[in-house]
């Protein structure tokens, strides 16, 4: 077996040079993007973690993206799409968010990196002729006069522009492979006689003049797909500069593409298209993807440009909690807990001339230490990013257990506001030490439940979309403490679903069922699926079913149990939805 630390140093002897380009800010600022489409907000960033954990691109190959200009965008976009997107209602349209809590600068911002990653890729590229991979980009549904389907601006048209400007005249192609056509790509291209679009797409939305456009079947998998992509390279001229649009949404299941590749079979594409365009200019864009391995698909391409490997991403592999057990390991003791030395307000409460605060939470964090803690992990860079300030951490005791609440401030809101709060308790689970959650609430005070956002069960205010990043720093707490795991139990649907990446049933049998209703539930959305369990519109087996609300763990030392159990019970369990009574 070949270890990490020797993995990684074979593949910076077999990698090729190309340049990535990320920003952590490639995270769209929209709590509630996860819920409502499907997509993976950290795509960006658990691609370019792997990317740099696996040794597939160096540390110093990966670049920053600069801002696009304004003039740089006037190049391709009218006076009139630009001046909208100053327009909150505009872009809280467009991703679906009410224009109020729509942190509009922070999300142009986004774009505009997004835009000139492009850019700068594209300069890069044609300097150095190694290929570029831009984490965030490929915004094909955005016209000269039209923004559409997520895309305001149309990044790889207003690069082009931009190198044409520069006086570039060589021969452009865009080799579109995402799952949908590239319909405002080719309408900004279409006085650009020297710029080819092909594209590969499995929905049909009418004609695209201007490009060369293959409708592929529904469902169409990986090697149909893979003849269809080998006759449009024999079609496309020779690029003197090209764009690969190199989809995450051409998956199967995806919730928006109609297409059925596999991850391994995306890879295929990807590494096809890189030897045929082997030493010539090259830009790659994720485009779209709706499924929560849409980002091994991205860091796939990665691979493919830097590895030409085939080699898959270890399917276990969880990159949330790889990335913060190595910032968890830079994190000492000293900074997180009580150092020992006084401070004037501990002399000032021995002496009895302040009130006495609950010093530390589960006897070791301090709040400063907890603080420091919520900045390393980039947790208050992304609350800030959705419009909080001023943050605060303070312990109390809370019912069950110990209370920890995180509070910050915004504008148009009075006061510091809660924005998580835990209750926690250190107890033992089947003679296990663990870290017990007795609550755990994530909100998001500036957001307002609507049509497209609903109220899930048990939600005040529509939650941070942060999930996962709570769930992984409370294991890393549970390591940090020495317990043995982490425990919680899920008093709704949606809760266990967003744990259920790192959290599994105690029991095997509830376990079983559980992993039977997300499979019998995984063509709904979240809230759909929610809303079914909780309004008791379940039939187990054709019986009605009410949600268990068991303990779900995290075991950190080994726990025995039967695989066997779990596998039984789901597939002896199916759940179908009762008819309206
Ligand atoms: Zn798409």
């Amino acid at each position: 077996m070949i270890g990490r630390a020797l993995g990684r140093r074979l593949a910076g002897l077999l990698r090729r040079p190309i340049s990535l380009w990320y920003d952590p800010r490639y995270r769209l600022p929209l709590s509630g993007l996860e819920g409502s489409t499907g997509m993976e907000p950290r795509r960006a960033d658990f691609a370019a973690w792997w990317l740099a954990a696996s040794g597939a691109v160096s540390q110093q190959r990966v670049r920053a993206p600069s801002r696009i200009s304004i003039d740089d965008l006037a190049r391709v976009h009218s006076p009139r799409l630009l001046e909208s997107l100053g327009r909150p209602e505009v872009l809280g349209g467009m991703f679906g968010v009410d224009p109020g809590e729509l942190a509009a600068d922070e999300l142009l911002d986004s774009l505009r990196l997004a835009c000139g990653g492009t850019l700068d890729a594209t300069r890069d590229t044609l300097r150095t002729r190694e290929p570029a991979l831009n984490l965030l980009g490929g915004f094909h549904h955005a016209g000269p006069d039209a923004a559409g389907g997520f895309c305001p601006v149309d990044d790889v048209a207003v690069a082009i522009a931009a190198v044409r400007a520069e006086g570039f005249l060589g021969q452009v192609v865009v080799l579109d492979l995402d799952a949908h056509p590239p319909d405002g790509l080719a309408a900004c291209l279409e006085a650009d006689d020297r710029a080819f679009v092909g594209s590969l797409s499995g929905s049909d939305w009418g004609p695209l003049p201007g490009a060369d456009e293959t409708l592929l079947p529904e469902g169409c998998q990986d090697d149909p797909y893979l003849t269809a992509l080998e006759r449009l390279l024999q079609r496309a001229p020779r690029p003197a500069l090209a764009y690969v649009i190199a989809g995450g949404d051409v998956l199967a299941g995806d919730r928006m593409g109609r297409l059925g590749l596999t991850v391994r079979g995306a890879r295929r594409r990807d590494l096809m298209v890189a030897r045929w365009l082997d030493g010539r200019p090259q830009v790659w864009l994720p485009g779209g993807g709706y499924t929560k391995d849409a980002w091994r698909v991205l860091a796939g391409t990665g691979m493919a440009l830097s590895l030409r490997t085939l080699r898959p991403i270890p399917p276990g592999y969880d990159p949330l909690s790889s990335r913060f057990g190595r910032i968890a390991s830079e994190l000492t003791p000293g900074e997180l807990g009580d150092s020992g030395d006084l401070t004037t307000e501990d002399l000032e409460e021995a002496l009895g001339l302040r009130p006495t605060r609950q010093r530390l939470l589960l006897g070791f964090y301090t709040a400063g230490g907890m603080e420091l803690a919520l900045h390393r992990y980039g947790t208050l860079e992304q609350l800030a990013r959705l419009g909080y300030r001023n943050f605060r951490v303070s312990f109390d005791q809370g019912g069950a257990g110990e209370r920890m609440r995180l509070l910050g401030e915004a504008d148009g809101l009075d006061g510091p506001q809660v924005l998580v709060e835990a209750i926690l308790e250190k107890r033992p689970c089947l003679g296990v030490p663990a870290l017990y959650i007795h609550w755990l609430s994530l909100r998001n005070p500036r957001a307002h439940f609507s049509e497209r956002r609903p109220r899930l069960p048990g939600q005040e205010v529509p939650g941070l979309g942060m999930a996962r990043e709570a769930s992984t720093m409370l294991m890393r707490m549970a390591v940090r403490l020495g317990l043995g795991g982490v425990v919680f139990r899920p008093s709704h649907y949606h809760l266990a679903y967003s744990a259920r990446h790192a959290l599994a049933f105690v029991d095997p049998d509830r376990q079983g069922r559980f992993l039977a209703l997300v499979r019998d539930l995984s063509g709904r959305t979240l809230l759909e699926a929610t809303q079914l369990v909780t309004e008791g519109r379940l039939l187990l087996n054709g019986q009605p079913y009410a949600w268990e609300a068991d303990e779900m763990a995290y075991w950190l030392r080994e726990v025995p149990e039967d695989p066997g159990e779990v596998e039984r019970e789901k597939l002896r369990v199916h759940f179908t939805v009762a008819p309206p009574r």
